[in-house]
């Protein structure tokens, strides 16, 4: 993805935002417009304490890791790997009893020319009249020279991914026949292959948008909540949209409620020292700051958008340290059980 800003021509912006000591952040007042979000908007409705303290009892660390070892090659589009990591996704939730469709289609990238693209549409209940979509990108970008891993960009979310849809298969079971119903994307063709660009990015994202709203399938999800850049220490996030900002604060809810019942990894000595030391999920909104990345096509088409990335975000970004050597476990494990609490709230909270 890349990151424009009002006011500020790309370069200038990305020389602001991205890869920097994260304390910076504090000076960017001038080009970032962080508003106090209005506790009205927040929905109160939550799980019970009793099924709060259940659910969050459910995880499979070991598994997780497994599936990141799956996926944590270099995939770039077109790669006999690229192949690997997408069979994998595809079998791992057929044996989850998913009905996974995958979306093939052709388009021609720089440098590489004509491509053949594969999203991943995995769906508890394809029948369902509304989904809540939880998305990635399972490719990884073109370096050439250089092994390029993509641990946060975005192994990480993919393995959190897969990881929920293990954990939580049996509490997940009812969602195959109801009329609201878990949906995972797996977008390809994020990266660029030359450079950022209409034309040049989120190949997959664009393809699917445009067939969606063709075929009428946009008013079918609830919201798009896509994840990207997970994996690295101390992730600070905003919410970008009005029209989600509920949600967000439910993510920010749960979180409270884990550190409450201190059910968080190396919690409170992690975070952003200088605001909110051990909060993920920080109580701003962030409206000047856009970034492009695969929810764009949704977006511009209406579709609700609860966008999971850090800012700043990670210094490797980009860089072949994107690597395991990266990755906070304990800070990967908290955020794939807030996420996976907000999905059971989202989805079974009004039961
Ligand atoms: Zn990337």
């Amino acid at each position: 993805m890349r990151v424009l800003m009002r006011n500020y021509s790309l370069m200038e912006a990305v020389k602001r935002l991205l890869p920097r000591p994260r304390k910076k952040i504090y000076n960017l007042g001038a080009c970032f417009e962080l508003v106090d979000i209005p506790k009205t908007s927040y929905n109160p409705s939550e799980l019970s304490e009793s099924k709060f303290l259940e659910y969050s009892n459910l995880s499979d660390k070991l598994h997780l890791r497994e599936a990141l070892g799956n996926i944590m090659i270099p995939r770039v589009v077109g790669s006999a790997n690229h192949s690997i990591v997408r069979q994998y996704l595809v079998q791992s939730l057929r044996d989850l009893k998913w009905d996974v469709e995958v979306d093939s289609f052709h388009d021609h990238a720089p440098i590489m020319g004509k491509l053949h693209f594969h999203n991943i549409i995995a769906r508890l209940n394809p029948k369902a009249e509304r989904f809540l979509v939880l998305a990635c990108h399972y490719d990884s970008k073109y370096m050439p020279g250089v092994e390029f891993l993509g641990a946060t960009d975005s192994a990480v979310p993919c393995a959190m991914l897969l990881n929920l849809a293990y954990v939580l298969q049996d509490q997940l079971d009812s969602l195959k026949e109801s009329k609201l119903s878990l949906m995972l994307l797996f977008f390809d063709g994020e990266e660029a292959f030359e450079e950022w660009g209409p034309k040049d990015s989120i190949y997959g994202a664009r393809h699917l948008a445009k067939r969606w709203h063709h075929e009428g399938k946009l008013d079918s999800i609830d919201m798009l909540v896509l994840l990207d850049l997970l994996g690295a220490p101390d992730p600070a996030f905003y919410s970008f949209f009005e029209n989600t900002e509920s949600w967000y604060m439910r993510l920010q809810s749960v979180e409270t409620r884990l550190a409450k019942f201190e059910l968080l990894e190396r919690y409170a000595s992690s975070g952003i020292a200088q605001r909110d030391p051990t909060r993920y999920f920080q109580s701003q909104a962030m409206r000047s700051s856009f970034i492009e990345d695969d929810h764009i096509p949704f977006l511009r088409r209406n579709v609700p958008v609860l966008h999971l990335i850090p800012v700043p975000f990670p210094s490797v970004w980009h860089t072949p340290d994107d690597n395991e050597s990266v990755i906070d476990y304990a800070a990967t494990d908290n955020l794939a059980l807030i996420i996976r609490l907000f999905t059971l709230e989202y989805l079974l909270g009004a039961k």
